[in-house]
């Protein structure tokens, strides 16, 4: 006999918890299933470990150029891995407990602990158990793409998730992946004081970007002595005594780069090949990607996938979205699509990138009148004054209705200040309400206005 429920959520991911809240609160008994621990990626292994990470890493950073504010400290400055590791993991474990007695506290809510997969399309099975809801909600995320070189298996390699447990400092830190992820990392160790080398297979980093945008992250990254090598594609990677030797194949450079450790961040794969989710008839694309409709409704009526999963997003504040999307449909009346949203995140070096919308490219090729702003970090007095003057910001925007259509802003808070033009783009109002309001000096965001003032043509 299968236990019945209102619900079902498979994975404590970033949309599943707060669906929960919503799903009892209106009364509803709720299964939710998780195999591993509650947060998922983002609280365990993903957004909080790293930026807690890269805090240490920044203050280690400050510590060293102590001179350029005039700051005297006696001896060396060290960074005491076990520490970092330490600092991290209170973070994290104190998000975690917060979480976990959060959803155990919801009432009507039953929690079970193991791998979940359908057996027909309103039925699971978890720990030998079979439960039965009108309604499953899929919140699984993903995990690293592992590529399938040749003997890579018996090759140590480093993930995102194994990184977590790193309380040493790597010698020689190898990362095969020059993009989100993978820079991130960079700069972290090279802060802490590893010798860290990219291995980008593309001309360039963080290849979805406007060429300027790379060519400032690399600068910003070389600067600080990490060493890129781009147009290199690894093929193979190979045990030594002293770590490991990854293969590139290359036109320029040494074909071989020998390093203590190699983490590897080439992408993200969705955790749907173990749900069997042909015994429910839920279709996925070639990737693996959960198909949803604009209101993240499977093939399968009654089931629906938000977040990773599901392809549309691959960040936290996007499986929110999903949650947020699917509670105002199902509890409010309340029509929303994901059609809706705009594209927005961050890339958390130091100084940060925030983005939104469409790249200066995409704007190109879409053939519409454009106007285009750009202005050096050097010129805001805020970021001169704290010695923070690298990137540059940049904004785009419709000549015909004068709506801004996207933004990169690489410098000083750019991951908070983006946040101004993301409210604009969803208010869908000129840029005339930014460029004629009065912001506080002195601060990154007063420059906005000034920046917009000075729009040209895009050609
Ligand atoms: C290194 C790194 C840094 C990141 N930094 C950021 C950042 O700064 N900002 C940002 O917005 N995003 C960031 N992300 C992305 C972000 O972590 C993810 O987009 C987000 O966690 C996706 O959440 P989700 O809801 O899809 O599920 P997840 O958070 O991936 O959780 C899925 C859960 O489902 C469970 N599960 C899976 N399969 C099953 C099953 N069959 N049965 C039971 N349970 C199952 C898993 O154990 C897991 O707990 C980062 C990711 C990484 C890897």
């Amino acid at each position: 006999m299968a236990q019945r429920f209102d619900a079902i959520i498979i994975g404590s991911g970033q949309a599943g918890p707060a669906l929960a809240g919503r799903l009892t609160g209106a009364g509803m008994s709720v299964a939710f299933i998780e195999r591993e621990h509650f947060g998922g990626t983002c609280v365990n292994d993903g957004c909080t470990p790293t930026k807690t990470l890269v805090a240490s890493a920044q203050a280690a950073f400050v510590a060293r150029r102590h001179r350029d504010f005039g700051v005297t400290i006696e001896g060396t400055i060290g960074v005491d891995m076990r520490a970092v590791k330490a600092r991290k993991d209170a973070i994290v474990g104190a998000s975690v407990d917060g979480l976990t007695q959060w959803v155990t506290g919801m009432p009507g809510l039953r929690v079970y602990w193991g791998q979940a997969h359908f057996t027909g399309p309103h039925r699971i099975e978890v720990s030998g158990e079979e439960l039965e809801a009108e309604k499953i909600f899929i919140n699984v995320g993903g995990r690293a793409l592992v590529p399938d070189w040749p003997g890579l298996s018996s090759v140590p390699y480093l993930t995102n998730t194994t990184m977590m447990a790193v309380d040493f400092l790597p010698e020689h830190l190898i990362i095969v992946g020059g993009s989100y992820i993978g820079l991130e990392f960079a700069q972290i160790y090279r802060r802490f004081g590893s010798r860290v080398t990219v291995i980008e297979m593309t001309p360039r980093l963080i290849g979805r970007e406007d060429e300027d945008v790379s060519e400032a992250v690399q600068d910003v990254l070389a600067r600080e002595g990490i060493e890129l090598r781009l147009n290199a594609k690894c093929i193979g990677a190979t045990r030594t005594d002293r770590g490991v030797v990854v293969s590139a194949d290359c036109a320029e450079g040494e074909p071989r780069v020998e390093g203590s450790h190699m983490l590897l961040a080439v992408g993200r794969r969705p955790n749907t090949e173990d749900l069997r989710l042909h015994a429910a008839g839920i279709e996925c694309d070639a990737r693996g990607f959960i198909k949803v409709d604009d209101q993240l409704r499977t093939s399968v009526p009654g089931v629906w996938a938000l977040g990773d999963v599901n392809g549309r997003g691959a960040f936290t504040h996007t499986s929110w979205n999903d949650y947020e999307i699917v509670a105002a449909n199902l509890l409010d009346g309340d029509h929303r699509s994901v059609d809706d949203r705009i594209a927005a995140y961050a890339l958390y070096i130091d100084p940060p990138l925030g983005r939104v919308g469409l790249t200066e490219r995409e704007v190109v090729a879409s053939g519409r009148p454009a106007l285009i702003g750009k202005m050096p970090m050097t010129r805001v007095g805020r970021a001169r004054e704290r010695g923070e003057t690298l990137g540059f910001m940049k904004i785009v925007v419709d000549a015909r209705n004068r709506e801004i259509l996207g933004a990169a802003l690489l410098g000083l808070n750019g991951d908070e200040v983006v946040h101004l033009i993301i409210d604009a783009m969803y208010a869908k109002a000129p840029y005339t309400v930014i460029s004629r309001a009065m912001h506080i000096h002195p601060t990154v965001a007063e420059l906005i206005p000034t920046l917009l003032q000075g729009l040209t043509p895009l050609q």
